[in-house]
Formats: C-alpha cells, sequence, structure tokens
C-alpha cells in the first residue's frame, strides 16, 4: 500500500535520482540539473484533496443537480481532487420512512423506541436507496458535462459500519482504491447515509447522516477540507429569525459548535462534529446557492464558516453565540429529605428508563428537607412524571411539579475559559429586563440558564448584545 505521502501527489512517470544524475552527466549537465529540479517541484506539489457534501435541498431535482455539478467542475477544473457526498433528494427519506411505517403497520417512536418486531434491516434496505438514486444522477451529470466522475455505494466502497441498524457506527473505510481514481482526475461521487453492515446488510447511519458519511471520508482520505454545501450560508452567532442583527460566524471551533446545538445541530449532525474534532477534519459550512463561479482557496472560506481547531481562530470573542432550546421541561420535587442517598432514589429510576437529565438545582435545606429541581426533553417529561409518582414511596417527596413552558439558553465561547466575569454580567442583564432565572448549568465553555418560555427571545436578543456579537 502506498504511504499517506506518496498517495497525496499527482501520480507522475517515476524517474529515480540516479537515472537523473547519470542522464545530466556531460556538456550542460548543469542546466539539465536545473530542470529536473523544476519538475521534481511541480510534482511535489500537493494536490488538494477535498471532500464535498451536498444536503437534500442541494440536490432536490435534476436541474438543482446540475447546480451541484457546477460546484464540482470548479473544484476539478482548479486541479484539485474531489469525492462528492450526497444525500436523498429534499422529502426522500421521510418518504421511505413512511412507506416502512405504512408496511409495518405502526409509527417508529423517532429513533427512541423499536419494536422488537420490527427488522431495522429491512428499514435500512428501504431507506438508504433515495442516496444510491442521487449519487447516480450525479454521476451521470458530471459526466455530461465532461467530468470524469463514478458513483459509490456504502457497500462498493466499502463504507463499514457496527450492526446497530437506524443508527450505525462507522467501523472503517477502505479508501485506496477511490483514493488512486481522485489522483487520477475522477471524482468519486459517494452515497452518504448509508453503510455496510456485518454479513453483508446494508445500515444507514442516523436521521442526518450524510455529514458523517462525509466527515469519515474525509478523516480516511486525509483530505485537506470537507466542504458542506447547505441551505444556509454558515453558522451564526445566534437564529437570525429571531435577532436579525445575528452575523455569520467565519470561524467556530469543534467544542463550540457542539454546543450551539439550537441552530448549530440542523446545520450539521452532531456526531460528524464530534468525529471531525476528534479527526481534526476541517470543516467548511458553505451554501450551494452561492454562485458556483467563485474562484480560489480564500474565496471558499470567506463565503461560510469554517468548523476548525481552536487555534486556528485568531480573534476571538469571549461570547461566540447564543443558543436557546425549548424542548426542555422542568420537574420539581418539593420536600424531599436531605440525606445521603435521596438524589440517586430520583435519579436511577430516570435512568433506568433511559430518561437523560440535564440541569439540576438543590435548595439549601430548613430542617433536614429540600427542594430539587431538574430538567428533561419535552419528549421524556410525561414518561418522568410517571416514573416519579411511581417512585413516590421510596422518594418521599410532598409534591409534584412539572412545567414544559420552559426555555434553555446558552451563551457560548472558548473565550470563558479565560475571562472572569461572563455569568455575572449575564445574570445581571437578564435581572435587569426583569427575567427569572429557575436553574443554571455550565462547563467550560457555555452558562446555561433555564427561564419561562415567554422570555426565550427577549433574553437571546439581551445576551446577543451584551455579549457584543449585534452586527453594526
Ligand atoms: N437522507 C438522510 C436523511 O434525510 C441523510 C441525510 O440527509 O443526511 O436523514
Ligand atoms: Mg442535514
Amino acid at each position: 500500500m502506498a504511504g499517506e505521502g506518496e498517495a497525496r501527489l499527482r501520480a507522475a512517470p517515476a524517474v529515480s535520482m540516479k537515472n537523473c544524475f547519470l542522464a545530466g552527466l556531460g556538456a550542460g549537465h548543469a542546466a539539465a540539473m536545473g530542470r529536473w529540479r523544476l519538475r521534481a517541484r511541480a510534482r511535489e506539489e500537493r494536490v488538494t484533496l477535498l471532500v464535498l457534501k451536498f444536503g437534500g435541498t442541494s440536490v432536490a431535482d435534476v436541474d438543482r443537480i446540475r447546480n451541484v455539478a457546477a460546484h464540482v467542475k470548479r473544484e476539478v477544473d482548479a486541479g484539485n481532487a474531489c469525492a462528492v457526498v450526497v444525500s436523498a433528494m429534499a422529502g426522500q427519506t421521510n418518504q421511505l420512512v413512511a412507506w416502512v411505517e405504512e408496511a409495518w403497520g405502526f409509527k417508529l417512536n423517532n429513533g427512541t423506541q423499536v419494536s422488537a418486531m420490527y427488522d431495522a434491516r429491512e428499514y435500512d434496505a428501504v431507506v438508504a436507496s433515495g442516496e444510491q438514486v442521487t449519487s447516480g444522477l450525479l454521476a451521470i451529470v458530471l459526466q455530461s458535462i465532461g467530468v470524469k466522475a463514478r458513483s459509490w455505494q456504502g457497500w462498493q466502497i466499502p463504507l463499514s459500519t457496527d450492526s446497530a441498524h437506524r443508527a450505525a457506527r462507522i467501523t472503517g473505510v477502505a479508501v485506496d482504491t477511490l483514493k488512486a481514481r481522485m489522483m487520477n482526475g475522477e471524482v468519486a461521487v459517494v452515497a452518504g447515509f448509508q453503510g455496510l453492515a456485518p454479513e453483508n446488510r446494508i445500515s444507514t447511519l442516523g436521521r442526518g447522516g450524510s455529514d458523517t458519511s462525509a466527515v469519515a471520508l474525509a478523516a480516511a482520505l486525509d483530505a485537506d477540507r470537507c466542504d458542506i454545501y447547505t441551505d444556509v450560508d454558515g453558522v451564526y452567532t445566534t437564529d437570525p429569525r429571531i435577532v436579525p442583527k445575528a452575523h455569520r460566524l467565519g470561524r467556530i471551533s469543534y467544542e463550540e459548535m457542539l454546543e450551539m446545538a439550537s441552530q448549530g445541530a440542523k446545520v450539521l449532525q452532531t456526531r460528524s462534529v464530534e468525529l471531525a474534532m476528534q479527526r481534526g477534519v476541517r470543516v467548511l459550512v458553505r451554501s450551494s446557492f452561492d454562485p458556483p463561479d467563485l474562484k480560489g482557496a480564500e474565496a471558499a472560506e470567506a463565503c461560510g464558516t469554517l468548523v476548525c481547531n481552536e487555534d486556528e481562530i485568531v480573534e476571538q470573542n469571549v461570547v461566540s453565540g447564543i443558543a436557546y432550546a425549548r424542548d426542555e421541561a422542568k420537574v420539581t420535587l418539593l420536600k424531599i429529605a436531605d440525606k445521603p442517598g435521596v438524589a440517586a432514589q430520583v435519579f436511577c429510576p430516570l435512568a433506568d428508563a433511559n430518561i437523560n437529565v440535564d440541569m439540576i438545582v438543590q435548595n439549601v435545606s430548613e430542617d433536614g428537607f429540600t427542594d430539587l429541581t431538574f430538567t428533561v426533553q419535552s419528549a421524556d417529561f410525561d414518561r418522568a412524571i410517571e416514573v416519579l409518582k411511581k417512585s413516590r414511596e421510596s422518594i418521599g417527596y410532598a409534591d409534584l411539579r412539572g412545567s414544559s413552558d420552559v426555555a434553555k439558553i446558552s451563551a457560548i465561547g472558548v473565550g470563558m475559559r479565560s475571562h472572569a466575569g461572563v455569568a455575572s454580567q449575564m445574570f445581571s442583564a437578564l435581572a435587569e429586563k426583569g427575567i427569572n432565572i429557575e436553574a443554571i448549568s455550565t462547563s467550560e465553555i457555555k452558562i446555561s440558564v433555564l427561564i419561562d418560555a415567554a422570555y426565550a427571545e427577549l433574553a437571546v436578543r439581551t445576551l446577543h448584545s451584551l455579549f457584543g456579537l449585534d452586527s453594526r
């Protein structure tokens, strides 16, 4: 197998150093040596390896696929070796899932609970087909405009996964053949979202999984960048629909991107960001609606958001973005005993029921009793209440209250590691607007507060300007 370094070089006729020396001896050998050095330098000039990924809206019909092909051609014409990962046409995967549900005669519970009678291998066989269509179509369109291209299904590469059908994890990507062909100017058009599970079954990577296909491929190819083309032009300081003064971030660190769940997760599948962080893949989020004829690498990075390592970000604000989430619910247990073991009695039955707890606040105890407030995903709210009612005896609380009319607002930024006072500034600003904080949680790079949902937008706007994020 060719070493990584060698494989990055454009294939060139092999001329050994020794032969050159021999050929160069005699009259004018100095000039010959000079020419040889020039050629050698040209040969060793690194080819830029790119993985381009296009989401469902970018390949929604053949016309849009033509636009994708124009983006790809621009990169090929610039001398880059390209792999292109495609999603299914917008809406296709939903349609395929609906057919599976119709065939099985019941509705899937958003991935959390799958009936025992339900065969996830056949779900994968059906829903992986959307990407087969778009990969073939893009290869055809590329060929029609004179670009060498070949489509690849997950099993043909193979992109191997474990056997967790519907949400399989990638275990390896065999890229030698692909890479050799890419270096030869052939575009590899890869069906995203799908892989090959043990026993030769088709697997899928979970909804939104073609982002992860793209990042895994980029890591395996040791690509220079993974460009994720989508229907927005990058990651914003907050949701622009709430704060019109929100602006696109030129760069964002992997860790911040993971925390920007409220809008970030809609742009990139979380797993793809984790993988990019682990493997050091530089990911550029950009829009496929931008004109395909922008030239040059600088132009590319200037028209999107680069998700990268912290130390690649020169101008770092203390806070990079404000995230919000409305999908949490609050549960309060009143008057529980303040003694060892009570917290375990509350949270163990919830964990057994597979309910994730996010923020937790316990009051100071008075006469040996205390109150406990915590949040769960809204989708788990009813089940959490049910579980706690069942455990009333063992926990021993006086009353149980809950509300899903809450919102979690977070200030996120790696700059917090080295700056004190972010929390106090944040709490003062919210207090000035009369917004009550019901729970707080923090990490090294994030401060989150739980507030009444009615104040969510006001809080986001307030914090956005407080931390200097409003565009001028
Ligand atoms: N087509 C798949 C989905 O809709 C995968 C993807 O788009 O990333 O979830
Ligand atoms: Mg997506």
